[in-house]
């Protein structure tokens, strides 16, 4: 049988590689400050934004999808620029310190040519106004650089005034109009990488990446169910394998078909929840956000139904591709092995005991 990566469509794949962008910068980075990870981990080789491989940490994950990021018109180098300090940490030609990017990247000609270059602000920029600017060139073969590219330069560079007293800062760029936060620029990557829907992101920090990847697409009715490759010209049986009398939609697959709804059933009557009517994917995604529960019993919930999402479907899987049937208290038992250990040991919800979880009673 082909593996799932050869038969999904193009743009299933592409919007799983997006998801992951997201992922990496939002959850890595929800730790620590972006601009203390940015200042501790650039180091710029030739003037290049980069980092050392052998530091791990959240820059380093940030530049490791920044190819992606740019494809979403998010340029990482522009998004941080340099506030006018005494000019002793701004890298003159690397650092966004003029709001016009990288000045390496605007006259390479030039900055071949520069003698130092990591220098900084200072050392290039005029001391007093009036001065010209204290330029440092190699001489290649006796060459020198282009005089019209120098002017050009100079007349680019707006009129700073270092100020000797005040270190060099850095923010987001002015024009971006947000905070220095994780949350900023969580929402900026959103706004760019994710379709406009309702949907919102049924992120459960307790859950690995493919659960809650899955649990999204799902809510979008963008998972592989063979509907929607049937959508996409492929020309399979359309039955369910598990009811084998209705055509297998997503919301059938994981929400309506006998099977699905049976092992619901059992996890409502498990977690003692009021058994709503839900007929999809999107109203189970934020069920619990309705009921008068503390915060920690939602997210709990919300784990254990989106880990009630991804197991049927693991299930389905291997009933189509390796012909192992399960039965639902089968899946039931994965179900609550599963959500147990991310639960207690990604969630840190160290006083739940397994006795206590099988009879949901903590
Ligand atoms: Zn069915």
């Amino acid at each position: 049988m082909e593996p799932w990566r050869n038969i999904l469509p193009a743009d299933v794949l592409r919007s799983t590689c997006k998801l992951a962008i997201v992922v990496v910068v939002g959850v890595t980075l929800a730790s620590r400050q972006i601009l203390d990870a940015w200042l501790m981990y650039r180091n710029k080789i030739n003037g290049a934004l980069s980092v050392k491989k052998s530091i791990a940490g959240p820059w380093k994950n940030i530049l490791k999808v920044q190819v992606d990021l740019s494809h979403l018109g998010l340029n990482m180098d522009k998004m941080f620029r340099c506030k006018d300090g005494n000019g002793c940490e701004a890298v003159f030609w690397s650092d966004n310190w003029t709001r016009l990017g990288a000045l390496k990247d605007r006259f390479p000609s030039l900055f071949l040519m520069e003698l130092n270059k990591r220098c900084v602000v200072k050392d290039r920029l005029p001391p007093f106004p009036g001065l010209d600017f204290s330029w440092a060139w190699k001489l290649q073969n006796a060459s020198a650089p282009d005089p019209s590219q120098i002017i050009l330069c100079r007349s680019s560079i707006p009129p700073i005034t270092l100020n000797p007293i005040a270190q060099d800062s850095w923010g987001w760029d002015d024009s971006l109009d947000m905070e220095l936060s994780v949350r900023s620029i969580r929402e900026v990557i959103e706004s760019k990488s994710l379709p406009e829907d309702d949907v919102l992101l049924p992120w459960s920090y307790w859950l690995p990446l493919k659960v809650n990847a899955f649990a999204w697409h799902a809510g979008l009715d963008r998972i592989p169910s063979k509907h929607n490759l049937i959508i996409r010209g492929i020309p399979i049986n359309p039955f369910c394998d598990s009811c084998k009398a209705i055509h297998e939609s997503t919301d059938h697959l994981l929400i309506r078909c006998s099977f699905a709804s049976r092992v619901w059933d059992e996890i409502f009557e498990w977690c003692k929840a009021p058994k709503d009517l839900f007929l999809s994917v999107k109203e189970i995604l934020c069920i619990e956000s309705e009921w008068p529960i503390s915060k920690t019993q939602e997210k709990i919930l919300h784990t254990i139904f989106l880990t009630t999402l991804w197991c049927p479907w693991k299930a389905r899987n291997e009933r189509v591709f390796n012909k192992k049937a399960k039965v639902s208290s089968d899946i039931l038992g994965e179900i609550k092995l599963l959500s147990f250990e991310w639960i207690k040991h990604t969630g840190k919800c160290h006083e739940i005991t397994w006795p206590n979880w099988c009879i949901f009673s903590f």
